[in-house]
């Protein structure tokens, strides 16, 4: 196996990914200053912080001083988590109702996950709404079990299963809807449906499958 076919971030180098369109464009479900907001100002500084951890971190080694060692660590589960699930979120949605419907590769892992299309929204979308206090609703492909999941997950980084590799994410904290929706999150949700870009999501269930994980019953 040679290192160099993998794509690697050096310590302190995550930088946050441009969205793939414009403000504007997931009018009316999300506003455009949720979106600017959101994405410029709340990822940012999840991005700078998340750097900024990794980087004490290089300096906590160094001095081998493992006093704070509980915050830190706590730190990087939460804005690593972070990063990676609005990172997927940014890309698995597009313009109203232009995202496609579900291939014929990603129905087969929806039907054998959950039975059809219609029961997965079903209990997606009760997840989804149903995230206590801030979180977010997840698809996941988890290599152990060969199969879709979905989870709720508190803040980034809890209620998750080992080794699940998400690959349809909605955010259900606040700030992704609050200024519209108000107290109102099945609204949210409800529209955010019509926003998924289910070619992303299918080439990211591609990119877990061939991951090829060892398969554990
Ligand atoms: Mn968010």
């Amino acid at each position: 196996m040679h290192l160099s076919h993998f794509a690697q971030v050096p310590l302190g180098a995550h930088t946050l990914p441009p969205l793939p369109y414009p403000y504007n464009a997931l009018e009316p479900a999300i506003d455009d200053v949720t979106l600017k907001i959101h994405h410029d100002k709340l990822h940012k500084g999840i991005v700078d912080a998340l750097n900024k951890t990794e980087l004490q971190l290089v300096e906590v080694r160094k001095k081998g001083n493992y006093d704070d060692i509980e915050y830190y660590e706590r730190q990087l589960a939460f804005l690593g988590s972070g990063h990676i699930l609005h990172s997927i979120y940014w890309t698995n949605m597009t313009y109203p109702g232009a995202g496609g419907t579900p291939s014929e590769y990603l129905m087969r892992f929806i039907n054998f996950s959950f039975g059809s299309l219609k029961a997965f929204k079903d209990q997606f979308l009760a997840a989804t709404k149903n995230v206590e206090a801030s979180g977010f609703g997840i698809l996941g492909y988890n290599p152990a079990f060969g199969r879709l999941e979905i989870l709720q997950c508190g803040n980034f980084e809890n209620l998750t299963q080992w080794g699940i590799i998400p690959i349809l994410v909605c955010d259900v904290w606040e700030h992704s809807y609050f200024i519209k929706y108000h107290e109102k999150t099945a609204d949210y949700v409800d529209a955010w449906w019509n926003l998924i870009n289910w070619q992303d999501v299918k080439d990211r269930l591609i990119y877990a499958v061939e991951a090829k994980l060892p398969l554990q019953y």
